[in-house]
């Protein structure tokens, strides 16, 4: 049997391995901290300068609709209620209340998936989906959160967190700097150009297992 996130073989019968629990685990617990700081991240920095500067008068700063996105219905609020509910329907029990502000909601889906974890990673067929998921969500937020420059992305980080958890977050090249390496925003791995192209397509962790 293998675990259904990461398809590493486990020594029991169960959903996850330890590690994508544990990763599972961790991600859960940021999300809601990540939510609340997107609202400072709605609009660019106003400090940028790569705009017009002839304007005598300057139009208000668009909002980041990537950034507006993340925190609306639809968003992080829906994918976690939305496992949430499979998961209590999974066990035979009623769907969650979606009620309160997103933040609140937000805090309230997290919390029902943590305290079921142990039952999730061993027993719910999802699990593998929802790991995934809510790794590629989490990695999302971080990237919003990241006041990087214009980058150009290369693929994603496949350093191991530990036991396994591989990072999984963007990794992006600043453009116009002549940088010659890539070192990962969330996790700090250092990737050289000639590894750029296997992280591009995927073949890094396949090839060297980890990265760190
Ligand atoms: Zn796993
Ligand atoms: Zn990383």
């Amino acid at each position: 049997m293998n675990c259904t996130a990461c398809t590493r073989p486990l020594d029991a019968p169960a959903q996850l391995c330890t590690a994508c629990t544990r990763g599972l685990d961790v991600r859960l617990a940021e999300l809601p901290g990540q939510y609340l700081l997107l609202a400072t991240h709605l609009r660019p920095g106003a400090a940028r300068g790569d705009g017009p500067v002839a304007l005598v008068r300057t139009p208000p700063l668009p909002v980041r609709e990537d950034v507006l996105d993340m925190r609306a219905t639809g968003g992080m609020v829906t994918m976690l209620e939305d496992w949430r509910a499979a998961m209590q329907n999974a066990r035979g029990w009623g769907p969650p209340a979606r009620t309160g502000t997103i933040e609140r909601r937000v805090m309230a889906a997290a919390r029902g998936l943590r305290i079921n974890l142990d039952w999730i990673a061993e027993f719910f067929e999802g699990a593998g989906d929802m790991a995934r998921e809510i790794r590629a969500l989490a990695g999302q937020a971080a990237a919003l959160l990241d006041p990087a420059p214009p980058t150009l992305a290369v693929g994603e980080c496949a350093a191991d967190l530990g036991g396994g958890d591989i990072c999984g977050a963007p990794l992006r090249v600043p453009t116009g700097t002549g940088a010659v390496e890539v070192r990962c925003r969330r996790c700090g791995a250092d990737y050289p150009p000639h590894m750029w192209l296997t992280l591009a397509t995927g073949a890094w962790a396949d090839a060297q297992g980890v990265a760190a």
